[in-house]
């Protein structure tokens, strides 16, 4: 069967804001603002065999084992075991949203638990199996599982996280935000064990909004590791939302490898070099094994939220993205001389000159509408995958 996929436009349902007063995956999507194109939703999911996906777990783990710099793509998907609702799947918030239905499984965030996936992440980077985990959640269970911030790069915010306005530190919280959209949360800037509170500084939830800019640090330290990756793996995402969806690509030019995991078909599934079509969880904890890790279990004592006092702070040092900053330039100066000893028609002339306002252009320039956060259009979709088969 050959399913076209069609961009869904809908107005928001009156009726949609009668959730609990528990911060729930619903609120979540109450509170953001009305934006008509939400991408393709609710695409029948697909399900390779048993003995496929046996085959290709064990071309994932091998690519694992012979890479150098393995980047994971996150999205929706990887929490669903959790009893969070994705958005673009058959059950998903979106999909159900169209028709004025609410999603039955439905957890309140703080109740979720980290899944196979998230402590399966947590142990792959802490055995330097994987390099660095690139997230769309806002859901904090990378966070929640002790994946440190290191690591990690949140794409879209966590609602686990609080910034000060005044001196621009992160801090966890103990509890998911009252607040979405950058809003005032009624807390003050509290320091930590080691950090003064700079006086009078309000802090603002970090769960963005359609409108906003992604993060900065956040975005810089992704696309460079994208960039620099000789395997991105995306698990649970269709890829729609820009500029995050494409990050993944970002290796391909220089002979990097893509792998997509999800149920159902993404935008680039024709640019991916392994797609893997089952559970998440099963592949992690397929792959983990042949690679000799053992996944733990969830524990509070791994949850910086569960802390008390929960006082960590989650700011990334500017440090960090000038450090890679260096060795991005260096690397990818040298990657394209090689490539044009090697008569290589080039097309990367600006990778030498990367700056993040060099990527916001780009991203403007890509965008049909102004805002940074975006779901592609139906013509831009289809020019990357006109049809799709489903079965
Ligand atoms: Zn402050």
């Amino acid at each position: 069967m050959i399913v076209v996929f069609r961009v869904q436009v809908f107005e928001k349902s009156a009726n949609l804001s009668d959730c609990t007063n528990k911060a729930m995956s619903c609120n979540y999507a109450d509170g953001l603002s009305d934006y008509q194109n939400k991408g393709i939703l609710g695409v029948p999911e697909i399900f390779d065999d048993a003995e496929t996906v046996e085959e290709k777990c064990e071309q994932l783990a091998k690519w694992i084992l012979g890479s150098k710099h393995v980047v994971i793509h996150t999205g929706a998907g990887i929490s669903t075991s959790a009893g969070i609702p994705d958005f673009r799947g058959p059950k998903g918030v979106w999909t159900l949203e169209k028709k004025g239905e609410k999603p039955s499984v439905n957890v309140a965030f703080d109740e979720a638990k980290p899944t196979k996936t998230h402590m399966g992440l947590k142990a792959l980077v802490e055995a330097g199996f994987v390099k660095y985990v690139i997230s769309q959640n806002i859901d904090g269970l990378h966070l929640r599982s002790g994946l440190g911030r290191k690591y990690l790069a949140e794409l879209h915010g966590n609602m686990f996280i609080e910034q000060c306005l005044k001196c621009r530190r992160q801090y966890v919280r103990s509890k998911p935000a009252p607040t979405v959209g950058k809003k005032l949360t009624g807390e003050l800037c509290r320091g930590t064990k080691n950090s003064r509170a700079c006086r009078g500084g309000n802090l603002i939830d970090n769960i963005l909004d359609w409108e906003h800019d992604l993060p900065e640090s956040d975005l810089d330290l992704a696309f460079m590791h994208s960039t620099l990756a000789d395997l991105n793996v995306c698990l649970g995402t269709t890829l729609q939302i820009v500029p995050s969806g494409n990050l993944p690509l970002r290796n391909k030019r220089y002979g990097g490898k893509l792998v997509i995991c999800n149920l159902q078909p993404t935008k680039h599934d024709k640019k991916a070099d392994l797609k893997i079509s089952t559970y998440v969880d099963t592949i992690i904890e397929k792959v983990a094994k042949r690679l000799g890790v053992e996944i733990p279990a969830y524990t509070k004592e791994v949850d910086p939220t569960k802390a008390e006092p929960c006082s960590l702070e989650w700011t990334i040092p500017t440090e960090e993205v000038k450090s890679l900053d260096k060795h991005y330039s260096k690397t990818v100066r040298e990657w394209s001389k090689n490539r044009k000893k090697g008569g290589c028609r080039e097309e990367e002339a600006d990778e030498f000159e990367f700056k993040s306002k060099k990527f916001k252009k780009e991203k403007a320039e890509s965008n049909d509408q102004d805002a940074t956060t975006v779901v592609e259009t139906e013509a831009e979709v289809k020019s990357e995958q006109t049809d799709v088969e489903v079965e």
